[in-house]
């Protein structure tokens, strides 16, 4: 266990004090309550570099896969891609509804670049690097890029207003720095242009029934555990209106969806 000088301070509002929450940390993690402003964080995630090869998500996914008792790696596997696809396609309909046709769209926490509808313009970012290398050939075929690194660094390489929209796909759950990314997000993203984000409902009904079971913990992978409130919260001081998406079945729904449009100045 690490001292808590080491601990990282809170994501939403910089306080230094917080409570760990002790089922839901599994030694060496420690999730954490703000004392503040009630947040729900993991204290010591690992740094970028470690991420980039040790815990990127395609591994940790197929380690568990392979661990678990009594089933087959393709059948969950094909399961979750199919449920996917799905989910993107109906998601693909609200993004070129608000972003337009031709939008350029960047996807933060891509993966292998294929998330966005052929009538937007792709652009990416992804940590790991084996992703990274298909995501930006996926790209460049239809007049995007992806570029390789953290998304709360690279975002402030892109130009002021350059995108229509932004997408945060399960993406904000696993970044360290969330002031850092929707600032960067702020200011890349065109006046009337909005940011879509799905994440983990730490306030879902499922969370308050399983506890240390639900599905939105994984560790040391998501860092941050979100409710519609502390996003709300994390949006409006990096300059955002928060709408809900998924409005009907937030309370039972295991993710929030989001979407910001900036403050009016
Ligand atoms: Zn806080």
């Amino acid at each position: 266990m690490l001292d808590q000088s080491a601990y990282r301070h809170c994501p939403a509002c910089e306080a230094t004090g917080s409570t760990q929450v002790n089922a839901y940390s599994p030694d060496p993690w420690s999730v954490a309550d703000c004392d503040t402003c009630s947040f729900v964080f993991l204290r010591n995630p690992p740094d970028y570099e470690a991420l980039e090869e040790d815990f990127a998500w395609e591994k940790t996914y197929l380690t568990k896969q392979d661990s678990s008792k009594g089933s087959t790696v393709f059948s969950p596997l094909a399961r979750k891609v199919r449920v996917r696809l799905n989910m993107f396609r109906d998601q693909n309909r609200w993004f070129v509804k608000w972003f337009g046709t031709g939008g350029k769209v960047l996807d933060i926490g891509c993966g292998t670049g294929d998330r966005l509808a052929p009538s937007l313009v792709p652009y990416g970012i992804e940590l790991s690097k084996a992703l990274h290398a298909r995501a930006d050939a996926h790209m460049k075929a239809r007049g995007g890029a992806c570029v390789q690194g953290a998304g709360a660094e690279t975002i402030w390489d892109f130009d002021p207003g350059m995108f229509d929209g932004i997408v945060m796909f399960s993406y904000l759950e696993h970044e360290a720095e969330v002031m850092k990314v929707l600032k960067g997000a702020h200011r890349a993203l065109k006046d009337d242009g909005g940011v879509f984000i799905r994440v983990p409902n730490y306030s879902s009904l499922n969370r308050r029934v399983i506890g240390p079971k639900w599905c939105g913990f994984r560790y040391p992978d998501h860092v941050n555990y979100f409710t519609l409130q502390s996003l709300t919260n994390v949006a409006a001081r990096a300059g955002f209106t928060t709408q809900l998406v998924n409005k009907l079945t937030l309370p039972v729904d295991d993710n929030i969806s989001v979407l910001l449009r900036k403050i009016k100045t």
